[in-house]
C-alpha cells in the first residue's frame, strides 16, 4: 500500500452537496459528522473546497438550477475522486422523478460511483457507503498511477 493511499484511507476527505432534496437525508449526512455518529473519529474531514475533496457526498436528486453547479464542483475535485448518492433520490430521482424542476438522479449528470438507498437514508448505511468508496478511490488511485507509468 503506497503511502498516498494509507493516508487517504486513514483520513478521506468529503464535501457534502445538497442539489435540491426535502432535507431528510441532509440532516441524517449531519448527523454523521455531528457528534452522536461522528465520523471525524475515523479521520473522516469535513470540506466545503471541492480542490480539497476526495468524496462527494451528494444528497437529493438534482434540480435544474443545480445541474451546472454540481459538473462545476465535481470537475474541480481533483483525481482519483468517488461520488456517493446518499439516498433515495440520489440514487433514482425518488418522490422527484419526473418533476418539472428536476432532472432526476445524480447520475443523469455526474458519474456516481456508490449508491446508499434509504428515505431517509441512514448514518449506519451513509458510514458503510463511505467503507466502500474508500474502496473505489483506491482502486481508482492504482490505476491512475499504472497508466502514468505506462505512459512514461
Ligand atoms: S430520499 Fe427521502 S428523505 Fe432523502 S431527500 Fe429524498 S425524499 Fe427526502
Amino acid at each position: 500500500m503506497s503511502l498516498t493511499e494509507l493516508a487517504r484511507k486513514k483520513s478521506p476527505w468529503v464535501i457534502h452537496v445538497g442539489t435540491g432534496g426535502c432535507n431528510g437525508c441532509d440532516i441524517e449526512l449531519l448527523a454523521c459528522l455531528a457528534p452522536r455518529y461522528d465520523i471525524s473519529r475515523f479521520g473522516v474531514m469535513s470540506t466545503g473546497n471541492p480542490k480539497h475533496a476526495d468524496i462527494m457526498l451528494v444528497v437529493g436528486p438534482v434540480s435544474l438550477k443545480y445541474k451546472e453547479i454540481i459538473k462545476n464542483l465535481y470537475d474541480q475535485m481533483p483525481d482519483p475522486k468517488v461520488v456517493i448518492a446518499v439516498g433515495t433520490c440520489a440514487s433514482t430521482g425518488g418522490i422527484y422523478q419526473g418533476c418539472y424542476g428536476h432532472c432526476g438522479s445524480v447520475d443523469k449528470v455526474i458519474p456516481v460511483d456508490v449508491y446508499v438507498p434509504g428515505c431517509n437514508v441512514r448514518p449506519e448505511a451513509i458510514i458503510d457507503g463511505l467503507v466502500l468508496a474508500l474502496d473505489i478511490l483506491n482502486e481508482k488511485e492504482r490505476k491512475l498511477l499504472s497508466e502514468k507509468k505506462g505512459a512514461a
